[in-house]
């Protein structure tokens, strides 16, 4: 695996079976790597296999095959190192209500192992600006207060990887900024972090690359500015039965990026034109269209279907 890769996973397969009822392929061959320091996002819809990828990572699922490397230790032969590399925040909230914030930290940080001298609870709490809670009960906490001191959890033995699973599922839009500004101070500190979400705004936001999965399928990866510009624009072939003569700007927002042997390659942002505008145009023109084409179907699909959600 490359140097700056904190992550590498190869052709990671989870077949669920259950006796009586269907298997489910919930990864189908995962390869996927994260570099060192970025915030890479996990994007799909429910069912996609986000948390089966995460709970791979965390010990609680065993993969079917593949591999798995993280930090450089080897999921198979050194579980325990892959186990101290990350911190993770699940996806529900699952906190004691009677210890506070500085207790549940020392407490978990004694689980973990941490020595008392090399505890750094109070910075952690001064990171998710829990500071002033430290000493209130748990269930005291406000919703968003809740979900920040589940990443508090995840930082007690300072691991470089922080791995979230749905970080602000069911938290509102006010505490998920704040959580978000939390995560990128982290990131600033120098900590990988890699999340998952159904939220397309979410992804577009924290992450600096992203990868879309559907059905257990990577569908998608590419740096965020990379993917927002796929989806935003389309490019469009048209096979044409006698040549047309267009210029660049003749219709509006239209561009031509190709226009020879019967073949015309077209773009737009598709919040500002539509394909039938441009049938009709080219109708208009007299140019008869035997076939259209365009290539990149799979990646809006994906998008069509997770907006609805
Ligand atoms: P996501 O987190 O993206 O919503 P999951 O990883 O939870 O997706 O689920 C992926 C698929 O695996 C779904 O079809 C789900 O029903 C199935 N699945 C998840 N956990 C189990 C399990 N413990 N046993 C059987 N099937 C499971
Ligand atoms: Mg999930």
């Amino acid at each position: 695996m490359s140097k700056n890769n904190i992550l590498y996973v190869k052709n990671l397969n989870k077949i669920y079976s259950k006796k009586g009822n269907k298997s489910i392929q919930a990864l189908n061959d995962l390869n996927l790597q994260v570099k060192e320091g970025e915030i890479f996002g996990l994007l799909g819809p429910n069912g996609a296999g986000k948390s089966t990828f995460i709970n791979i990572l965390s010990g609680i699922v065993k993969k079917s095959s593949g591999e798995v490397n993280v930090w450089g230790f080897d999921l198979d032969k050194n579980p325990r190192q892959v186990k101290s590399s990350i911190g993770i925040v699940p996806q529900e909230v699952n906190l004691d209500p009677f210890f506070n914030p500085k207790k549940l930290l020392e407490l978990h940080a004694g689980f973990y192992g941490v020595k008392k001298n090399q505890r750094i609870t109070d910075t952690i709490l001064n990171l998710v600006s829990l500071q002033d809670q430290a000493g209130s009960y748990s269930r005291s906490l406000s919703g968003g207060m809740k979900r920040r001191l589940l990443i508090a959890k995840a930082l007690v033995h300072q691991p470089p990887i922080i791995i979230l699973d749905e970080p602000t599922a069911g938290v509102d839009v006010e505490l998920r900024k704040n959580l978000w500004e939390n995560l990128k101070s982290l990131n600033n500190e120098g900590v990988t972090i890699i999340l998952t979400t159904h939220y397309i705004h979410e992804a577009e936001e924290m992450c600096d690359r992203i990868g879309i999965l559907n059905k257990g399928n990577i569908v998608a990866l590419d740096t965020t500015q990379n993917l927002l510009s796929k989806i935003k624009t389309k490019t469009v072939r048209f096979v044409i039965d006698n040549n047309i003569n267009i210029d660049n700007g003749e219709f509006e927002n239209l561009k031509i990026i190709s226009n020879k042997n019967n073949e015309l390659i077209v773009s737009y942002e598709k919040n500002k034109l539509e394909i039938e505008k441009i049938i009709n145009f080219l109708v208009s023109r007299g140019v008869r269209i035997t076939d259209i084409s365009t290539d990149d179907a799979d990646l809006e699909d994906v998008f069509v279907k997770l907006t609805k959600n």
